[in-house]
C-alpha cells in the first residue's frame, strides 16, 4: 500500500510516500517512494522540492496562501507523468499525519474522526505552535483525499506509559489536574522505532530487555524504556527540559527565569526564547547551534565551543546513569538522531567513564560509523552500544498499516478529558 506521510507546520508541510504492508514491515523492507517539502506557505514565492531515488531533484515555486493548496500541489506533483511516482492519486491509499501534543488521550496512533480532531484540538492549549497546523494540514489533506482513511501518530504518545512518580513535577497536584501540566516526552515516534530496530539487530526479543535511547538531533531526548514501556524521558511539559541542545538550555534551575526577569529586566517572552533560542550549544559556544561547527571550532582551540561540546557530552552521560538506576540495570544504549548517527566524537565522549556499568565503547568501530546503524560496544561489553538511524516517517507508514490492521488497540474517547 502507497502511504503518504505528513508533517504540517505553520509554513511548511513536508511529505513522504511510503510503499508499505505487514509482510514488507516483517522483513524490514519498507520503500521511500519520494520524500519532499512545501516550504513558504503564505508567501508568493513558496517552493516544493520533490526527491525521487536515483533522480534529480524536482523544485517548483508558485505562491501558495494556505496549507489546501499546498497539498494540491504535492498530489499534482506526485502523479505528474514526467516527474512523479504515483500513475493516479488515487494510489495514495491512507495518510499518516505526524501530530506533536496527543495529551493524556493518546497512547497510541488513531484513524481520526470527529471526536479524535476534538481531542487534538483540545491539546492544542499544551503545543499551540504545533498541533493547529498539523490539523491545518489534516483538514487539507482529508478535503483532497475524502475517501482514504487519516491516520494520527503522536510524539507523545509513546511516553503515556510513564508513572506519576515519574511524570508529576513537584509543584502543587492541582496545578496538574487543573492545566494537565506535567512532563509529557515527545520524540516518542523515534525513540519506539530505534527501541524496536536496534533490539531486532541484535536479535533480542520485542520488549524482552532495558534499553536507553538517546536522541541527538536539533533537538534532543533521551528515554528509558523498560521492556518495551517508556518509563521515563528528558523532554518535560515542553521540548525545553533535558539535554543540552542546538539552541534549548535543557535542564536547568527553574529560579533563573524569575532571576533575569528581576535583574535584567526581561519579559517573560524574552526569558522564553532565550531558553529556546539562543541557548544551549549555540549559547555556550557563540559559534554555532550545529554540532560539526562546534567540532571544528574546539579542534581550532575554541575554549567556549570545547565547554559546550563538554556540557552536550556530559549531560547525556548523566541522563544514561539516571536512567539505568531507574530501571535497576540496563542492557542496551541506543543512539540516534544527525548527532547520535554522525559524530563519534559525542558519543565516545558521552559514554566514557561508564566502564563501571559495563558499558565499553568499541574506539575503533565506533569511528568509523558515521550514517550506518551497528554496534559499537566491544565484543566483551556487557551492556550493547548501538547506533540506531531514526526514521519517523517510516514509523508514521508502519503505524498506518497496523492501526488499519486492528494490530493497534481501538480508541475511545477519555471520559475525563484533560487539558
Ligand atoms: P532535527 O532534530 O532537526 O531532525 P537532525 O537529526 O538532522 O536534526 O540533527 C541535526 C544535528 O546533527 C546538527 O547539530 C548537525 O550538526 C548534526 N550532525 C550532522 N552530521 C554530523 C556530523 N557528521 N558530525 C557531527 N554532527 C553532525
Amino acid at each position: 500500500m502507497k502511504i503518504l506521510v505528513l508533517n504540517s507546520g505553520s509554513s511548511s508541510v513536508k511529505f513522504q510516500v511510503i510503499e508499505t504492508d505487514l509482510e514488507r514491515m516483517n522483513a524490514h523492507q519498507d520503500q521511500t517512494l519520494a520524500t519532499g517539502l512545501v516550504e513558504k506557505i503564505g508567501l508568493s514565492d513558496s517552493r516544493l522540492v520533490l526527491k525521487v531515488p536515483d533522480r534529480k531533484a524536482y523544485t517548483d515555486y508558485r505562491e501558495i496562501l494556505e496549507h489546501r493548496a499546498a497539498i494540491d500541489w504535492v498530489l499534482r506533483i506526485l502523479a505528474d507523468p514526467e516527474v512523479g511516482i504515483l500513475g493516479e492519486v488515487a494510489e495514495v491509499g491512507a495518510v499518516g499525519h505526524r501530530v506533536v501534543h496527543g495529551g493524556e488521550a493518546f497512547a497510541s496512533s488513531v484513524i481520526i474522526t470527529p471526536d479524535v480532531v476534538q481531542q487534538i484540538e483540545d491539546c492544542s492549549v499544551l503545543a499551540p505552535l504545533h498541533n493547529p497546523p498539523n490539523l491545518r494540514g489534516y483538514y487539507a489533506a482529508h478535503a483532497a483525499l475524502p475517501d482514504v482513511p487519516h491516520i494520527a501518530v503522536f510524539d507523545t504518545a509513546f511516553h503515556q506509559t510513564m508513572a506519576p512518580h515519574s511524570f508529576l513535577y513537584g509543584i502543587p497536584f492541582q496545578l496538574y489536574t487543573k492545566h494537565a501540566l506535567r512532563k509529557y516526552g515527545f520524540h516518542g515516534t523515534s525513540h519506539r522505532y530505534v527501541a524496536f530496530r536496534g533490539s531486532q539487530i541484535l536479535g533480542w526479543e520485542k520488549d524482552e530487555k532495558k534499553l536507553i535511547t538517546v536522541h541527538l538531533g536539533n533537538g534532543c531526548s533521551a528515554a528509558a524504556i523498560d521492556r518495551g514501556k517508556s518509563v521515563d524521558t528528558s523532554m518535560g511539559f515542553t521540548p525545553l527540559e533535558g539535554l543540552l541542545m542546538g539552541t534549548r538550555s535543557g535542564d536547568m534551575d527553574p529560579a533563573i527565569v524569575p532571576w533575569l526577569m528581576a535583574m535584567e529586566e526581561m519579559t517573560l517572552h524574552q526569558v522564553n526564547t532565550m531558553m529556546n533560542k539562543h541557548s544551549g550549544l549555540y549559547g555556550i559556544s557563540g559559534v554555532s547551534s550545529d554540532m560539526r561547527e562546534i567540532i571544528e571550532a574546539r579542534a581550532g582551540g575554541h575554549q567556549r565551543a570545547d565547554v559546550a561540546f563538554r556540557m552536550f557530552c556530559y549531560r547525556v552521560k548523566k541522563y544514561i546513569g539516571a536512567y539505568a538506576a531507574a530501571m535497576g540495570g540496563v542492557d542496551a544504549v541506543f543512539f540516534t538522531g544527525g548527532i547520535g548517527e554522525n559524530s563519534p566524537e559525542v558519543r565516545e565522549w558521552a559514554l566514557s567513564g561508564l566502564e563501571y556499568m559495563g558499558i565499553e565503547l568499541d574506539r575503533h568501530i565506533n569511528d568509523g560509523l558515521r550514517g550506518g546503524e551497528g554496534e559499537i560496544s566491544s565484543d566483551g561489553s556487557k551492556v550493547k552500544a548501538l547506533v540506531v538511524p531514526t526514521n519517523e516517517e517510516k514509523t508514521i507508514a508502519r503505524d498506518v498499516v497496523r492501526v488499519l490492521n486492528g494490530i493497534m488497540p481501538s480508541w475511545e474517547p477519555p471520559e475525563t478529558v484533560s487539558p
